[in-house]
């Protein structure tokens, strides 16, 4: 079931060439190349479910670091040709030494539990009943986590060998949703300060979408993006918008209608940021999202 892979001539005995890359993606395209340069730099080996969606853009990231053992970065969901392709890079790479997760949303982790059952490892991540839980500053396997809140609680990016594994807190296109919890979105603006200040990277290998070679273009980009929206949102309040409606109109027109509700959960955690600022206007309809753990 693994693509491709007849027909290839045998490669060298594992080296990082080119033998792992493209299998994911079309020969020639800027992600073959980029998943070859991957390989090549950095040693870190790129696969792509097969899970495309607003949310997921081409599919969820799942990234293979190291070797002798392996390290995993967000398994992924749960497809059958995903799980193969990642199977065979860990027995290619010398066995699995442990799975570190960005977040625990499904997309991300559902392959878990299957991935275990072939390859017992500890799991590392911001939340849940894992051997690791994450703090700022741990180190784990190859890795440094570097705490990332905003998209979820418990969120983590995962700095290793030059790259940096930002899972839903940086994409490689597009913008995320941050989520309604106390404090996220001025944690979220935090963190992608803190990250901006290292150096110890040189790309981003984000949970959607492609790897990013400007590493602090995108980081400025996305933090510019969230005060953009901050000073559109603070502008349509003090033109007199109160209710959701108004205020999605006027700040995320943008958005097409499949995002609108993700963008109405991003609307909540900018208006709690405003309030624990005591900049919220009264009357303002705050959305509410009863029962959803984030
Ligand atoms: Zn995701």
């Amino acid at each position: 079931m693994s693509a491709n892979v007849a027909g290839m001539s045998p490669s060298p005995s594992r080296g990082a060439g080119g033998e792992e890359a493209g299998l994911t993606f079309e020969a020639g395209s800027t992600e073959a190349g980029s998943a070859a340069r991957l390989l090549r730099d950095y040693d870190v080996l790129w696969l792509r479910a097969a899970n495309p969606g607003p949310v997921t853009l081409s599919g969820t990231n799942t990234w293979v670091v190291g070797r002798e053992p392996a390290w995993v970065v967000d398994p992924g969901p749960r497809l059958d040709p995903h799980l193969e392709a990642l199977f065979e890079a860990i027995e290619a790479r010398g066995g699995l030494g442990g799975v570190a997760l960005t977040h625990d949303h499904q997309d991300h982790c559902e392959a878990v539990p299957a991935l275990l059952a072939r390859y017992p490892a500890p799991v590392a991540a911001g939340r849940g009943e894992v051997e690791v839980l994450l703090k700022e500053g741990a180190r784990v396997g190859p890795f440094e986590a570097v705490a990332t809140p905003g998209h979820a609680a418990g969120h983590f990016a995962l700095i290793a060998e030059g790259a940096c594994f930002t899972g839903d807190a940086v994409l490689g296109e597009g913008s995320v949703f941050i989520s309604p919890y106390r404090g996220a979105m001025a944690g979220y603006l935090r963190a992608l300060t803190r990250l901006s200040l290292r150096r110890d990277f040189s790309v981003l290998c984000p949970g959607h979408g492609p790897p990013v070679w400007d590493p602090h273009a995108k980081l400025e980009e996305y933090v510019d993006h969230r005060l953009d929206r901050e000073n559109k949102l603070i502008a349509a309040l003090g033109r007199g918008c109160r209710t959701v409606q108004e205020l999605l109109d006027a700040v995320w027109s943008d958005v097409p209608q499949a995002l609108r509700g993700l963008a109405t959960v991003t609307l909540a955690a900018h208006l709690d940021k405003l309030a624990d600022e005591h900049v919220l206007p009264a009357g303002v309809e705050r959305p509410r999202f009863e029962g959803t753990e984030w």
